[in-house]
């Protein structure tokens, strides 16, 4: 037997591979896993679909939700660049017997790591190194120069709590970064 609600969080300092590794686990349909689309206030980048990506929400209607005591957990991840978790979506997934999976930043990673505890399986995907976050950040094509500079600069801060997670994947060859995961979670997935 398999569990069902539990969670699987990714976190990681952008750039570092955390969305591609979240589609390659998510295709393995015998973990039962589902993604849980966050909220955010940033643009839509071009190849994202609002609802499948994201909730793309204005400032304001983030706030909104602030106020309705709408989201798990909610960081203002770059300025005026508001993220969060929402609780209708996490338990809807775990409603419909599904695992849930989180793409979160560090701090939101930590906060639901405390809030779930042994439900929750909290995983720091680390770049190789800062130089290779870097030329992922510029091959990706989606972020202009400032808000790379934003991210490297936070990047390194975000490192610094990696030791919280209860595992660290260094995503460097990509398939081997996915075995490893896969393999973490035949063991945390199993009843
Ligand atoms: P994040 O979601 O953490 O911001 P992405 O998944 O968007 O990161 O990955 C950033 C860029 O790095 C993308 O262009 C992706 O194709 C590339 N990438 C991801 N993992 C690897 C890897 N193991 N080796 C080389 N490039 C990678
Ligand atoms: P991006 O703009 O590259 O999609 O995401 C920027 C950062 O916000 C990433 O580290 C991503 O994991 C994080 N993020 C996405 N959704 C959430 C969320 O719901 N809560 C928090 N705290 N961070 C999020």
């Amino acid at each position: 037997m398999r569990a069902i609600g539990k969670l699987v969080i990714f976190s990681a300092p952008s750039g570092a591979g955390k969305t591609t590794l979240v589609k390659e686990i998510l295709k393995n349909e015998k973990f039962r896993l589902e993604f849980s689309v966050s909220a955010c206030s940033r643009e839509k980048r071009a190849n994202e679909i609002h609802g499948r990506d994201y909730y793309f929400l204005s400032v304001a209607e983030f706030k909104v939700k602030i106020a309705e005591n709408a989201f798990v957990e909610w960081e203002e991840v770059y300025a005026d660049s508001y993220y969060g978790t929402l609780k209708s979506e996490v338990e809807h997934i775990r409603n419909s017997g599904k695992n849930v999976v989180f793409d979160v930043d560090v701090a939101g990673g930590l906060n639901i790591k405390n809030q779930f505890g042994d439900n929750a399986l909290s995983l720091f995907i680390m770049p190789p190194s800062i130089e290779e976050l870097e030329n992922r950040l510029r091959n990706r094509k989606s972020d202009n120069e400032d808000s790379i500079k934003k991210r490297l600069a936070k990047a390194e801060f975000e490192i610094t709590f990696a030791d919280k997670f209860d595992k660290i994947i260094i995503n460097d060859d990509l398939q081997t970064a996915v075995r490893e995961i896969q393999n973490i979670l035949d063991c945390f997935l199993k009843e």
